[in-house]
């Protein structure tokens, strides 16, 4: 589909991915509205513990959160601070042998990738991270991955996205319409191009979306400078990640800039109540403290919780979804939508104006699930 330089989207929703999809769509030309019920960034975005990590479950998630990794690099080259950007690498940690060989397996897809990547052994691994408890089997470290602090910079992309024309708009979208969208208070909005990147909340206004929230439990710590130098995450990790239903912890760790040491996380499914569990949160605490005993003289300073859009086959929906006339979607992101926000705003505006992107767009489309009322397919 080709596009005039005068061509207007409205972009619902100012989270991550609507921020960037702004930035990305202004930046071509089009003339942008970016409708926004709540604070900016203020969704799983404000949630989200901001860890830039390529993923290696199957092809086309290796694709986008590599090429995302490399946009993330860039954008934050020169203004680190502002970001709170941190190249901090992740180490994955292998508790036993069989973690070790997944740390194999998983070193030789990325290497065979062109992505950095090192094997550590366990006098390599205590070496870099001293914390750990003893007896870990081993890791493997990624050191392209890192760090940002999220709502800045959906406050960042957005502002770039304004400097280059696009406009806020305070409202709550109630309807999407053929080339446009009714808001709670009867305005309508209209555009050639509707972008839906209402995170979780996207199946209110298109409940048929293969998308449900998945609850996550984060805490943060007071600043204690040193305590860990990576992204800690444990092998297991991916398998908790991958479950379709139920509860699961997942030792996450992460180093915050400001020395602060940011906890995750957990998954729930079946639940969009976004109070902090007790429960939840006393068992993720004491998953972390089993890799990093040192953790629990710690003073936790918050815990908060957020909802994850995940889809049904844990790729995110990124193209045209004929449904109403103009309408297009960026929902879906799971766990990975900070690191993919900025490669999918690029596929979305790719395909918007016609233009060849640097990955192959077909994985991501909605089109992959049946639908079976298409209006104007
Ligand atoms: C606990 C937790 C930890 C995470 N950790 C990471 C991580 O380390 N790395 C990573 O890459 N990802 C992580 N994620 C995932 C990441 O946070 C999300 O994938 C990402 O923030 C999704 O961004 P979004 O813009 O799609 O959604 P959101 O940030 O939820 O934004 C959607 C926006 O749309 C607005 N909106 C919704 N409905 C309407 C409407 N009808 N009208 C107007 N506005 C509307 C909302 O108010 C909101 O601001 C984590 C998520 C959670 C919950």
């Amino acid at each position: 589909m080709s596009t005039s330089s005068r061509e207007s989207a409205i972009v619902i929703g100012a989270g991550i991915v609507g921020a960037a999809c702004a930035d990305a769509l202004a930046a071509r030309g089009l003339r942008v509205t970016v409708i926004e019920q709540d604070a900016i960034g203020s969704g799983a975005t404000a949630a989200g513990m901001g860890h830039l990590v390529v993923m290696d479950d199957n092809e086309a998630e290796l694709a986008l959160t590599a090429w995302s990794l490399a946009l993330w690099r860039e954008l934050a080259a020169g203004q680190a601070q502002r970001h709170e950007y941190s190249n901090c690498g992740t180490i994955w940690i292998a508790a036993d042998e069989e973690e070790l060989a997944a740390a194999r397996a998983k070193a030789h897809t990325l290497a065979s990738h062109g992505l950095a990547c090192e094997l550590l052994d366990p006098a390599a691994l205590y070496a870099r991270e001293p914390a750990l408890r003893p007896g870990l089997a081993g890791g493997l470290l990624v050191a392209g991955d890192g760090l940002v602090y999220p709502p800045k910079s959906a406050h960042i992309l957005l502002g770039r996205a304004r400097t280059n024309g696009a406009t806020l708009v305070a409202g709550s979208v109630v309807r999407i319409e053929d080339n446009g969208v009714l808001l709670a208070d009867g305005s309508r909005h209209q555009a050639s191009i509707v972008v839906l990147a209402a995170g979780s909340r996207s199946t209110t206004l298109l409940p048929e979306l293969p998308v449900q929230p998945k609850k996550g439990h984060v805490a943060v710590t007071d600043r204690y400078p040193g305590f860990i130098r990576h992204q800690l995450v444990e092998l297991g990790y991916i398998k908790s990640a991958h479950a379709a239903s139920g509860e699961s912890v997942a030792f996450n760790l992460q180093p915050r800039p400001t020395g602060q040491i940011l906890i995750g996380s957990s998954r729930q499914f079946d639940t969009i109540d976004l109070a902090v569990e007790p429960r939840m949160m006393r068992r993720m605490l004491r998953h972390a403290a089993s890799f990093t005993p040192g953790l629990a003289q710690l003073n936790l300073l918050r815990c908060w919780t957020g909802l994850r859009a995940a889809s049904s086959d844990g790729l995110p929906l990124i193209g045209p979804y004929p449904v109403r006339r103009g309408l297009w979607l960026a929902t879906g992101h799971e766990g990975l939508g900070i690191t993919t926000s900025l490669a999918t705003a690029q596929l979305l505006a790719d395909q918007i104006v016609g233009a060849h992107s640097a990955i192959p767009c077909q994985p991501y489309l909605p089109s992959r699930f049946d639908k079976p009322a298409r209006a104007h397919a």
